[in-house]
């Protein structure tokens, strides 16, 4: 049987792609390798029977920024977005911790010296978060609202270390700024860093950093049924080898890395487009632990007993050192770690009394080293006595993350590094970043514009792009 699009596989971009097309009455079928549908947005119990862990992403800050998801009614199929008192907490040795609330005056009131440039530096973002976050989130185009996205550029185009050193003096600002652009899994002093650090900041002050009710599953498991509500259909426990093996579609939209989408075209994509491909670098990976508690993170300070996520790594030089001991291949002794702890707002997670963490730093591509002691010995070191509250633990070191999800290339968890050049050209340099030299074969996943993350933003704009395309 033939479809009007066939979309491989079922992350939250491909999942985009289908109901894109879809609800412009596109006839579409979804095939995903895995036994379930969501690539890096799924829970399991990874530790203790009852215990739903987020297996990938866990904290949604670009998925309530969304301009697609926010189309989509979500809410009638479950969603929940969960925004925490605290949306991040930074702690440090000694002293209260700096935290980000979507308040700019409360975060001000944790940053001391540095409240007032803080509030300069962002608050003409925040206030016009609404045109903003849509323009970054989007491939590269003429701005409408060229002025801001200018403003936006010339600051986000510097390094992390560069915009704090020029704006900030005091260790809760500088901390804080290095934690957000941590995000960007780059070694701190390369541009474009300070993008993801004012990006993330924007977010948190304008849709927060929430977790989603039940877990990131319940994300997935709304897109897939609205996708199922337009007609769709989902083939799940199919890993797709060869474009061959697909049924006859106008076009199929692959929701995989560039050195996938080269198996599956085999020798049918030109020489030059190949070689495009071949190039396309991976950042670092990720190694990442799950922990199952008997009771809440017992931290220094209070305050980060309110917060979703945490910063682990102190002042911006150690968490600028550590980065740039992955990105020359090395394991720093104390590594940034982003944290999260969802039972602080979701009950569901865990039977009564049982907390979960789901925490990470990151590693050199395809690292084989277990990371586990120094991520509890940085828990530790912000909260004593945390490795006897732990009651089980998962590990997932880059390979594995890679055997759950072929994405995820040496655990790169971002879809290929995001420096200038893999931004501009994501992942091949071609107007529309979507196609290829095939005529009817598009790419969605985070290895094209905007990138990392879950959005669904790539898979919207492919689908958009495929519609254009076939449109008469
Ligand atoms: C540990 C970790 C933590 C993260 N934390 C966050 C976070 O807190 N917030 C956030 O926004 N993002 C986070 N991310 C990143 C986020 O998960 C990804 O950016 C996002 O999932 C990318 O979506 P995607 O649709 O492009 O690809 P993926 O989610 O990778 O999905 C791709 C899907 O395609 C399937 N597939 C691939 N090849 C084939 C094939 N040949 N045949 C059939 N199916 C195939 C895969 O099985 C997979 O299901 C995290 C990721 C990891 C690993």
């Amino acid at each position: 049987m033939g479809f009007d699009a066939v979309v491989v596989g079922a992350g939250p971009n491909g999942l985009a792609a289908a109901i894109e097309l879809a609800r412009n009455g596109w006839s579409v079928c979804l095939f995903e390798a895995a036994r379930t549908i969501g690539g890096g947005a799924r829970s399991a119990e990874l530790t203790l029977p009852g215990v739903s862990h987020d297996v990938c992403a866990a904290v949604f800050p670009l998925g309530a920024a969304s301009p697609f998801f926010k189309s989509l009614p979500l809410d009638k199929y479950g969603v929940e977005w969960l925004a925490p008192p605290v949306a991040l907490a930074h702690p440090f040795d000694d002293g209260p911790a700096a935290l980000l609330e979507q308040s700019m005056e409360r975060t001000c009131e944790t940053i001391g010296g540095d409240s007032r440039a803080w509030a300069r530096l962002f608050t003409p973002f925040v206030n016009r978060a609404d045109q903003l976050l849509p323009e970054i989130l989007s491939p590269l185009h003429l701005p409408r609202n060229p002025l801001l996205a200018a403003r936006f550029s010339m600051k986000a185009l510097q390094s992390a270390t560069g915009l704090a050193d020029r704006h900030f003096s005091g260790r809760y600002a500088r901390g804080l700024f290095a934690g957000m652009a941590g995000h960007s899994n780059m070694r701190l002093d390369k541009s474009p860093t300070a993008a993801f650090g004012l990006l993330l900041t924007i977010a948190g002050h304008s849709v927060g950093w929430p977790l989603v009710k039940g877990g990131a599953q319940k994300l997935t498991d709304a897109l897939g049924t609205y996708f199922q509500s337009l007609g769709g259909q989902i083939v799940t426990g199919t890993r797709i080898s060869s474009l061959k093996q697909l049924p006859a579609a106008r076009a199929v939209i692959c929701d995989v890395a560039p050195r996938h989408l080269m198996t599956l075209a085999g020798d049918g994509l030109p020489s030059s487009y190949q070689r495009q491909l071949q190039r396309f670098q991976h950042g670092c990976g990720v190694f990442k632990v799950d922990w199952a508690l008997r009771q809440p993170i017992p931290w220094k300070d209070p305050q980060c007993r309110r917060a979703g996520t945490l910063h682990l790594g102190g002042s911006l030089e150690e968490i600028a050192s550590g980065e740039a001991i992955v990105s020359n291949g090395g394991h720093p002794e104390h590594p940034f770690v982003i944290l999260a702890q969802q039972s602080v707002v979701d009950e569901t997670r865990a039977p009564e009394g049982t907390h979960t963490v789901w925490a990470y730093c990151h590693v050199p591509n395809g690292s084989t080293v277990d990371m586990t002691d120094r991520i509890a010995a940085q828990v530790e070191r912000f909260a004593p006595g945390f490795r006897d509250c732990i009651i089980g633990e998962h590990r997932m070191p880059p390979a594995r993350l890679e055997a759950y999800n072929a994405n995820y290339i040496g655990g790169d968890i971002s879809g290929g590094l995001q420096n200038i050049g893999q931004i501009i050209g994501r992942p091949a340099l071609r107007r529309i970043p979507y196609s290829t030299p095939l005529r009817n074969l598009y790419i969605c996943s985070s290895s094209t514009p905007p990138g990392g993350g879950v959005h669904g933003m790539c898979g919207y704009y492919a689908a958009r792009a495929v519609l254009k395309r076939f449109s008469v």
